[in-house]
């Protein structure tokens, strides 16, 4: 296949553009088309050059009549060059870039694309494209214009992906019907109004319009969301086919001893956590293993569900494992499910890296419920009576896990937690192997954090506040430093920051109290270290970059401060400030920005006044668009190339057209489908 190339075949490509395209994950010719631009130049307008206008975007075409190099006063090396037509000249100025001067030669034919201007009486171009023959790939034509990585240009990958089209172009014409090759039936293309997917490859890099390249973007948009929700759907049927490994009963015993830990809880469950405990209990019956996430907002009481969940496993003889994404969370789960098992037989476990609550005389299979990381079934633990496993914060249980722990010889039900706010129609897409529980509603009598944005004069007077309710009232703070970069990981950019920003409240603002310091260059056991100072109150301040871990409980930290807060997403923000307010005590966040654009402020006045996460993260998706939002792409969840999760409307259509193929059509008849799908189920695993 013509598409499976190894870019080391591109002809004229040096190994360091290669090294480049590698380093993006670009391996074949296949994956190089899938790289997709983010916005289009029109240059499409050929102009002869006596008739071009000052401030005219158009391309010209000619040859070189002159070359010059103008070195000015202060270094700048301007290149000049005299552009001829039959109808005219004109000047083409570059500035710092002589190499030009090996390629651009004298008598040779040029074509240019740029805005044109006046200097004094004369039209001149400093031209934004250029290439030597005549107007073909990156001018005369609508040009594309891609995300700038790793060093490579615009210009090269453009370069490339043209020669891959028009390579495909020929053998397409030659021997390939485009009928046979789209992935989707023609059926489902036309009740969708869908370009073919090889005219869509041509037209999202060169489109011959802007119409076409819209509908090459919805297109191939489509393919992305019924390829990612087909997945899904097929993994969710390959699920329901097997068989639980150990099966619950609720019988009248076990019934009225649920309801009597239910009774004896500190609390009354909400209303929400009893709908979604009757829908886990449901699942826990059945003789297929339960997939579901359980979604919540930070605080809603998911633990104690999870809790429910594991004594019904002990009383029905099984074990139970819980992971978290870190050690301190998973302590923290551990010490939370203690104390709700305080009057219990049921024996509690630990199994962390640096702790583990087994030793020669208690094993494993000694503890009914074992706590632990995200690793622990990865370790080389047998586990032999686990009928179910939960697992807090990682969304997505995959394929990949759950035959790890086939492999293990155990086949549970699986129950993941999640305090990410995804709005419903996003989560069913994005999840759609899994069953959703929500819990929509917050205990009762919790006290709203009190959200407040302070300009720059008020942050002094912010200060001297937060001073004083630590002394009169001996709680703690958080100052969260503003958010560097973009990544996923933390940058040393951002380390850099916090530490300045650390030393500077501690020498300059806050010199009577202790402050500590965490950041996500440290080593694991340093911020469990600190982490634990913090919650031991040794100090009065943490000041943290925001990559540090939510969901730890720190019930005496009431104040937390967020610098630079015009820079996070409103779920981010939500998924911060939820750090605070986890006690009975009044909590306060305050959002620190210079900035005075008045739709920051709006934005940020809209966090101040809600409290709600899934409000705030719908509100995420119609400002920001889907990348920023929900730490899915921090947990590397979903990469989307091109499709949007804000267009509800596609995700309904191509959901719909999934359940449409799954009920007409059969996945073994359409070959170039079901490869598709195996290599996305591939990338997928090699993902975990
Ligand atoms: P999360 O959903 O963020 O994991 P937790 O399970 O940690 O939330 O619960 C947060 C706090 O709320 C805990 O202290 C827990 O004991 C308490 N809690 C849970 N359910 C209720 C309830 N129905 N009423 C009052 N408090 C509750
Ligand atoms: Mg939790």
């Amino acid at each position: 296949m013509f598409l499976k190339t190894p870019i080391e075949n591109l002809p004229a490509t040096s190994n360091i553009t290669i090294r480049k395209f590698k380093l993006l994950n670009i391996k074949t010719y296949w994956d190089l088309l899938n790289y997709f631009p983010f916005r289009y130049e029109n240059y499409s307008l050929v102009s002869a050059i006596e008739k071009v206008q000052e401030g005219e975007i158009v391309s010209i075409k000619g040859y070189v009549a002159e070359v010059k190099q103008h070195i000015v006063k202060s270094g700048l090396r301007i290149q000049k060059f005299i552009l001829q037509d039959h109808t005219g000249e004109i000047e083409l100025n570059w500035y710092n870039q002589p190499y030009l001067l090996t390629i651009i030669k004298k008598g040779i034919k040029l074509s240019v694309a740029g805005q044109v201007k006046r200097f004094g009486q004369k039209l001149v171009m400093n031209p934004t494209e250029y290439e030597v023959g005549n107007c073909l790939i990156h001018t005369g034509r609508i040009v594309p214009i891609y995300p700038e990585k790793k060093g490579l240009s615009s210009r090269t990958i453009r370069e490339k992906i043209f020669y891959i089209l028009s390579q495909l172009l020929k053998n397409s014409k030659l021997e390939i019907n485009n009928n046979q090759i789209d992935i989707l039936p023609e059926e489902i293309r036309n009740n969708n109004n869908l370009i073919d997917e090889i005219t869509a490859y041509y037209n999202i890099h060169f489109p011959q319009n802007y119409e076409l390249a819209k509908k090459a973007r919805n297109r191939l948009s489509f393919n992305e969301l019924f390829l990612y929700q087909l997945n899904a759907a097929l993994t969710r049927q390959e699920w329901d086919k097997e068989i639980v490994g150990y099966q619950f009963i609720v019988d009248e015993n076990n019934k009225f001893l649920l309801q009597k830990f239910v009774n004896n809880l500190p609390f009354k469950l909400t209303s929400a956590q009893k709908r979604v405990w009757s829908e886990i209990l449901e699942d826990l019956q059945r003789q297929k293993p339960m997939n579901r996430l359980l979604q919540g907002d930070v605080g809603s009481g998911k633990t104690v569900i999870a809790a429910l969940a594991c004594y019904f496993a002990y009383l029905n003889g099984f074990q139970s494992l819980i992971m978290a994404p870190t050690e301190i969370l998973a302590f923290q789960h551990y010490k939370t499910i203690t104390k709700l098992f305080n009057n219990y037989p049921v024996k509690i476990g630990i199994h962390t890296s640096s702790k583990k609550i087994t030793n020669k005389d208690s094993t494993i299979t000694d503890f009914d419920i074992v706590l632990g990381t995200h690793a622990l079934i990865q370790q080389k633990i047998s586990f032999e009576r686990v009928a179910l496993v939960v697992i807090d914060e990682q969304h997505r249980f995959g394929v990949s896990q759950r035959a790890m722990l086939k492999k293990k010889g155990i086949n549970p039900h699986l129950l993941t937690m999640t305090a990410t706010p995804i709005p419903r129609t996003v989560a069913l897409t994005l999840y759609g192997e899994l069953d959703i529980s929500r819990i929509d509603e917050m205990p009762k009598g919790r006290l709203p954090i009190k959200t407040f944005i302070v300009p720059k004069a008020k942050r002094n007077n912010c200060y001297q506040w937060v001073k004083k309710q630590i002394l009169n009232h001996n709680i703690q703070a958080f100052i969260i430093c503003p958010l560097i970069d973009q990544s996923n990981t933390e940058t040393m950019k951002s380390v850099k920051a916090a530490t300045k920003e650390y030393q500077f409240l501690k020498e300059k603002i806050f010199t009577d109290f202790s402050l500590g310091l965490l950041h996500g260059k440290m080593k694991a056991k340093e911020k469990e270290r600190i982490m634990n100072e913090f919650k031991n109150k040794k100090y009065h301040l943490l000041v943290t970059t925001p990559v540090v871990e939510v969901g730890i409980d720190i019930e005496n930290a009431t104040i937390m401060i967020i610098e630079g807060a015009q820079r996070f997403g409103l779920a981010q923000l939500h998924q911060l400030r939820g750090r605070v307010g986890r006690g009975d005590k009044q909590s306060y966040c305050f959002l620190f920005t210079d900035s005075q654009n008045s739709e920051v402020i709006e934005r940020l006045e809209f966090f101040a006044k809600t409290n709600d996460g899934n409000l705030l993260a719908e509100r995420d998706l119609q400002l920001r668009g889907p990348g920023n939002i929900y730490g899915t792409q921090q947990h590397g969840e979903i990469e989307l190339k091109i499709a949007s999760l804000s267009n509800f409307a596609l995700i309904e259509k191509t959901k719909k057209a999934v359940k449409y193929f799954i009920d007409h059509y059969n996945l073994e008849e359409f070959k170039n489908l079901k490869q598709r799908i195996e290599e996305y189920k591939l990338s997928q695993i090699s993902k975990d």
